[in-house]
Parts: C-alpha cells; sequence; structure tokens
C-alpha cells in the first residue's frame, strides 16, 4: 500500500513518543492518526534542509536506526 502522492514517502510510528514522523526528512507530527499526520507532514516539503532542525535530526535518525532493527525482528517473524 503505497501512497506516492505524498510529500513524505517513508511515514513511520515512534511507539516511545506515540508519533508519527518521515524516515527521509525527520519531520514529525504529535497526531495519533496515520491520515491526520500525512496532512500535517504534507504542509511541509520533504527535505533533509527543511522543516526540522538539524538536532531533531540527528535524533530521529537515532530513532530510525531503533525503527529499523524492530522492522527486520518483525520481518523475521512474518
Ligand atoms: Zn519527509
Amino acid at each position: 500500500m503505497h501512497n506516492s502522492g505524498y510529500k513524505h514517502s517513508d511515514i513511520r510510528k515512534n511507539p516511545e513518543l506515540q508519533e508519527w514522523f518521515c524516515a527521509k526528512c525527520g519531520a514529525a507530527s504529535d497526531h495519533t492518526l496515520k491520515e491526520d499526520a500525512i496532512v500535517e507532514l504534507s504542509a511541509l516539503e520533504c527535505s533533509l534542509h527543511g522543516a526540522t532542525s538539524k538536532r531533531l535530526i540527528e535524533k530521529e535518525r537515532d530513532l530510525r536506526e531503533y525503527h529499523l532493527s524492530k522492522l527486520r525482528d518483525s520481518t523475521k517473524k512474518r
């Protein structure tokens, strides 16, 4: 299920903060519904030098590593 029309094509959930974020640019939304988060994030360009501060991007990059390891685990189980 891919929505390539959205600016942020790699939106994932952060289970600790209960928020959605774009794994590509680090833009985050605190909406709990993915649809709402997509709408909010769609107002921002998906750019590493765009919406969010460098510090936030570094934080999200750490989270991304965490998510990727989780994803690998769940992929294994399937
Ligand atoms: Zn993005």
